[in-house]
């Protein structure tokens, strides 16, 4: 069984269309796919009715939580929901919350950007998210196509990385409430890439430790993003804290060079994951 439980659509910011996306990942021989837009449900339906004979899609997304260290340093971080209630209101609420927020603060990047005559213009970027969840990665594809950036990397690098003279932040969730709130809709809540060091600071051990006294189900060990030192890590925290260990491509169309399917998740994970969900979502068969 090939298993990646991590992809965005066009319903965010990846690049292909849900059922784009199904039929990539059936092309890459892949049985069970998960859907995690950033803060949105939007992609699910189209997925579901893409799947081929033999797929399995597991509906999700990936929330935007903010973190304090003992220090207390704020750390973004990211949270995979899986098999959550969409209609469950407090959390519905939260994501409507969370995409309106990133609305504003794309809307607030592109005019410091223009301050700076680095002209996109907000037009060009809603279109470009095409009524998904606006993200960096939709203004980076605007400066591309405008001319002032190489790629989406390079728009990163230049102007867009977190702490740059082009930075807004965003509203965030409190990740432990974020955790509960995922529980509380029958959803299973899977820490995404806690050691992404590549994108700005990552959370000390104790986060993860107190994530799991709230209800984390999960780390999202095989990811591209971490090193096998990081890797070893939190298999051993993953172990002692009795924690599912995932793996996957966050995949996100051409926005990024990672195929799908470049990490996967193991059977008997998969399994121990969906046995978690509480609520009326199952994983869709196709
Ligand atoms: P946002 O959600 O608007 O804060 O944008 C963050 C998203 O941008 C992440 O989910 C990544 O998919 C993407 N991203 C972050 N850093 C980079 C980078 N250096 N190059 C390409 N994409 C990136
Ligand atoms: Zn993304
Ligand atoms: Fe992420
Ligand atoms: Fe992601």
């Amino acid at each position: 069984m090939r298993i990646d439980l991590h992809t965005h659509s066009d319903a965010s910011d990846g690049t292909c269309a849900p059922s784009e996306l199904i039929a990539i990942a059936a092309a890459a021989d892949l049985d069970v796919i998960a859907l995690t837009d950033h803060d949105t449900t939007a992609g699910w339906a189209e997925a579901g009715a893409a799947l081929r004979p033999g797929m399995t899609l597991v509906p999700g997304a990936e929330l935007s939580c903010v973190a304090r260290n003992a220090s207390g340093r704020r750390t973004s971080i990211h949270l995979l929901a899986y098999l959550f209630d969409p209609a469950e209101p407090r959390l519905a609420a939260e994501r409507a919350r969370l995409r309106d927020s990133r609305l504003h603060r794309a809307e607030r990047i592109v005019e410091r950007l223009a301050a700076d005559r680095i002209g996109v213009t907000w037009e060009h970027v809603r279109l470009l998210a095409a009524g998904g969840t606006v993200g960096r990665p939709h203004i980076a594809r605007a400066l591309v196509e405008s001319g002032f950036a190489e790629s989406v990397d390079d728009a990163f690098g230049r102007y867009l990385y977190d702490g740059g003279p082009y930075h807004v932040p965003k509203l965030d969730l409190d990740a432990e409430a974020a955790v509960r709130a995922v529980r509380a809709a029958g959803g299973v809540p899977v820490f995404a890439h806690p050691r992404a060091r590549r994108r700005g600071p990552v959370v000390d051990d104790d986060v993860i430790v107190t994530l799991a006294g709230a209800g984390l189900a999960g780390l999202e060990i095989d990811h591209l993003d971490h090193g096998p030192d990081d890797r070893l890590q939190l298999r051993a925290m993953a172990a002692e804290l009795g924690l599912i260990v995932t793996g996957s491509s966050d995949f996100h169309g051409s926005n990024k060079t990672t195929p799908i399917g470049a990490c996967l998740t193991a059977p008997e994970e998969y399994e121990a994951l969906v046995a978690q969900a509480t609520g009326p979502v199952k994983p869709l068969q196709g």
